[in-house]
């Protein structure tokens, strides 16, 4: 029997298990998918050509754990050229600099908003009143749902402000040379891990010592760590048996936000290295690297619905990028590889953006039952960010929570 069952080997549980190990105690992680990294998901081209990432992006901020566990990592690097398109035309990403509030600047400016927790002020409402015009606003308003993978209309001003300020990750964007899924392969070594084997229930006997249901059989544990996302309960992938009606609460209200990923072959190459900002709202970000066929789009929110509608025909797709692209127009799309976040029911969506009431809810996800331990990026919604680092950090809050108990 294993000291500790953790279920799910994304960055939080790799995360949660590795700060085990390192303890002294024995882990065996339990991982639906064949692959390790859950929200992490690297494609490479046949041909050897760049990685590309289909889930987390970039790695946020200099002082990441991420340069901790790979070791330092280079700057994102700049494109050749970056576009918005606006009124489905694509213009210089620079049109927008011109302006008085570009999207980022008011994104920055938000930081600063000091309201009080569920003083009910949306970022659609900051936005209305930070001076921007009409235009402006409606930009930044899509480039926020894009961050957040969030309508700015449900999306708390205070509780995002506060989480980009308590965040310890520092400044810049770092990609991960050979592909982002090295951070999860890292994490995972000298632990024991089982690929393809999902969890079906979890609960805790008469005697309080949790057990872990899968297609095989059960397992006892000392101690059980659910790093898997809220909307995995919530949809009933996962059985939280026993579970007081507060934990069935938070995972109904840790929803996380709709994004739908796809790399796009066409028939020709880029003739620049391009990232390309959808103000419309239709496709999110598209990029494109120089000499290479594939178009990478990352649509969040409302663009996810838009670019999933479209990923059923490839002339629908091939006009879609069209608009973003010019340079597409044309071509035909020879393959798609597609990573729709919210129908994967391991993943259910792309992460928990803080709207009204989720912090609370994630502080119900994160109290630990019993010997039940429970870890993700959504368990600090509203404290910290939705992200890689954030991920990380509650995996190694849970391992400290796990250790703690277990002193005599
Ligand atoms: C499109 C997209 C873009 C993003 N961009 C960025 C970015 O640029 N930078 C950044 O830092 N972050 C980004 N993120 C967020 C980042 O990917 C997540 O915050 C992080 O990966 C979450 O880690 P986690 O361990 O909490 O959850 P997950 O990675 O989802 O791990 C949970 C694990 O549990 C497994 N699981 C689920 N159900 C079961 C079950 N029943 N039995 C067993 N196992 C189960 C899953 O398969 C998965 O492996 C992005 C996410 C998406 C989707």
């Amino acid at each position: 029997m294993p000291e500790v069952v953790v279920v799910g080997a994304g960055t939080a549980g790799l995360a949660c298990a590795a700060r085990l190990a390192e303890a002294g105690v024995e882990a065996l992680v339990l991982e639906a998918r064949p692959r390790l990294g859950g929200r992490i998901r690297t494609f490479r081209p046949a041909d050897g050509g760049p990685a590309l990432e289909l889930g987390a992006q970039v790695v946020h901020g200099d002082r990441n754990p991420a340069h901790t566990v790979l070791g330092p990592l280079p700057p994102a690097p700049r494109p050749e050229a970056a576009y918005v398109v606006s009124g489905r035309v694509a213009r210089s990403m620079g049109v927008l600099g011109r302006g008085a509030h570009p999207p980022w600047l008011l994104e920055a400016r938000l930081t600063g908003y000091a309201g009080e927790p569920g003083d009910g002020l949306s970022v659609a409402g900051w936005l209305a009143r930070s001076g921007a015009a009409p235009a402006e606003a409606a930009t930044a308003r899509e480039w926020l749902r894009q961050v957040w993978a969030a309508d700015p209309d449900r999306l708390a001003a205070a509780d995002v402000a506060a989480a980009v300020r308590r965040d310890t990750g520092g400044r810049g964007e770092f990609t991960v040379p050979g592909g982002m899924d090295l951070l999860p392969r890292r994490l995972a070594e000298g632990l024991r891990i089982r690929t393809g084997t999902p969890v079906l229930a979890v609960g805790s006997g008469p005697d309080g010592r949790p057990y872990v249901r899968t297609s095989e059989g059960e397992l006892d544990a000392e101690q059980v760590v659910l790093a898997v996302p809220p909307a995995v309960v919530h949809a009933g992938v996962l059985t939280l048996e026993g579970a007081a009606p507060g934990r069935r609460a938070a995972a109904a209200a840790l929803v996380p936000g709709d994004a739908y990923c796809a790399v796009v072959t066409l028939s020709g190459s880029a003739p620049q290295t391009a990232s390309v900002f959808d103000a419309d709202g239709t496709s999110g970000f598209v990029s494109c690297r120089r000499g290479r066929p594939e178009v990478l789009v990352v649509a969040k929110d409302a663009a996810a619905a838009c670019v999933r509608g479209a990923a059923g025909s490839a002339a629908h797709l091939a006009a879609l990028l069209g608009v973003a692209l010019p340079w597409s127009r044309g071509l035909a799309v020879t393959a798609v590889v597609a990573a729709d976040w919210r129908a994967d029911p391991y993943s259910g969506g792309a992460f928990c953006a803080p709207g009204p009431g989720a912090a609370r809810a994630a502080l119900d996800w994160a109290r630990p039952d019993g010997r039940l331990f429970f870890t993700g990026e959504a368990a600090l919604t509203g404290r910290g960010l939705p992200w890689l680092q954030g991920a990380y950090a509650d995996g190694r809050r849970a391992a400290h929570e796990v250790l703690e108990a277990r002193k005599p």
